[in-house]
């Protein structure tokens, strides 16, 4: 009897994910870095490249963690499921403490990363609107745009097509500019990484007029905001209007050492509305509906982690280690212009962007630093094709470290 042959329908992929080019930046790094040590096994490689926190956690974060996993243990003190968008104690501390009560308890959502926030909110808007992200940026605004179906495919230029992006050049300041075209959806980041440089509150205003004159939406990554010294805003809420058109994510993973225990907040205000298909819709309702169906919340003993953060101690010790970083990475800067390089940033942020010699992509000076001086750092082209020609540093790196590279620098000139 001949075999019957059933044909199923085939369980689809989603094709966007085809169009993202590889992640190759860390792993040809990588790739790099271990052909070096065998080439000369004896070197002792500097590692500037590193984008993690060198500081282990506060010990009030620590005492906090303990006795809030001793209750989980206790019956009478135990806890099981929280609420989705976070325990009250550590809401209200962000809004009293880092918004001085403009902000309430109620338009904070706490997340378990800055980068779980980013990649979801998109979520809650169409696939149709127009996106603008800064280049050079933080490459996760791109790629989840291109997995949610937000852009055409790569091009040879390196770009994906169907975004607008915002070239950070020396002749703008580094900063992104708002375009004369119309986009829906804005990403910025300030102090931006990797240029470390912080927006100032004409440009931000800038943005906020045009986001309200295009009914567009900003997500602005405040990921870095501890490390801001100068008089540049902290929040985009300082400018005026923002909360009308706003979505601010901060992150304790920079400031007080939680990139391994995950914790974070994302503030979408009351005020946020978007008029589509005839009416008018809260973000913050959306964005709540979306938090309580498809997250159960950051663990209770993390979150009381995250409020030991503000309490005096806390403040205190996050204050210490955050000056500690900026110290690093001011001297880097300081020590690299002495010795002739052009740099950015190091003054609002823990990473320092250098400018390549005349003509040397950011891959040959990577390899140039790596052979002859055994520094890693990163090519600026991992963040966008205005990258190029320039290489972060960081001040995450140990003082010791940041000392013996400058030295080397020196004896490379
Ligand atoms: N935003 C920027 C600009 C970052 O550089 C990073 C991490 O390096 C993040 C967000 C992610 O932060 P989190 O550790 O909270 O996910």
């Amino acid at each position: 009897m001949d075999k019957q042959i059933i044909l199923f329908p085939m369980t689809k992929l989603n094709h966007h994910y085809q169009k993202l080019g590889s992640n190759y930046i860390f792993s040809e790094i990588e790739k790099r870095v271990e052909a070096l040590k065998i080439k000369l096994p004896r070197s002792s490689i500097l590692n500037l490249g590193v984008g993690d926190v060198t500081t282990p956690l506060y010990p009030p974060v620590i005492e906090a963690l303990s006795k809030a996993t001793q209750e989980m243990g206790d019956k009478k003190t135990f806890r099981g499921y929280g609420p989705s968008e976070g325990y009250a104690f550590l809401r209200e501390a962000i809004a009293k403490t880092d918004y001085s009560n403009l902000i309430s308890p109620e338009e904070i959502f706490i997340s378990d990363g800055a980068n779980t926030d980013i990649a979801n909110l998109q979520e809650i808007f169409s696939v149709d609107n127009r996106v603008a992200i800064p280049d050079p940026a933080y490459p996760v605004y791109v790629e989840t745009n291109v997995m949610a179906g937000r852009t055409r495919p790569l091009l040879k230029t390196g770009r994906y097509g169907g975004i607008t992006y915002l070239p950070c050049t020396e002749e703008n300041g580094m900063q992104p500019q708002p375009p004369y075209a119309h986009v829906d959806l804005i990403y910025l980041c300030s102090p931006n990484n990797p240029t470390g440089l912080a927006m100032d509150k004409e440009l931000l205003t800038r943005w906020v007029n045009y986001a309200k004159a295009h009914e567009a939406v900003i997500l602005f990554d405040g990921a870095y905001e501890a490390f801001i010294t100068s008089d540049a805003p902290r929040s985009i809420y300082e400018i005026e209007g923002a909360k009308e058109v706003a979505i601010e994510i901060r992150s304790f993973s920079k400031s007080a050492g939680f990139t391994g225990l995950r914790c974070s907040y994302t503030v979408v205000p009351f005020e946020l509305k978007l008029r589509d298909a005839g009416a008018i819709h809260s973000l913050h309702s959306l964005w709540k509906r979306r938090v309580e169906t498809k997250s159960n919340g950051v663990s209770y003993p993390i979150q009381r982690a995250a409020a030991a953060l503000y309490t005096p101690l806390g403040q205190k010790a996050m204050r210490e280690t955050v000056q500690s970083y900026i110290e690093r990475a001011q001297f880097l800067r300081d020590g690299l212009k002495q010795l002739g390089y052009t740099v950015y940033g190091g003054i609002d942020s823990p990473y320092v962007w250098c400018k390549t010699p005349p003509k040397v992509t950011s891959w040959e000076f990577f390899d140039f630093l790596l052979e002859n001086a055994q520094i890693v750092t990163i090519p600026g082209i991992g963040f966008g094709q205005e990258g190029d020609g320039y290489i972060r540093l960081s001040g995450f790196a140990e003082k010791s470290v940041i000392d013996e590279t400058l030295i080397r620098f020196k004896n490379l000139a």
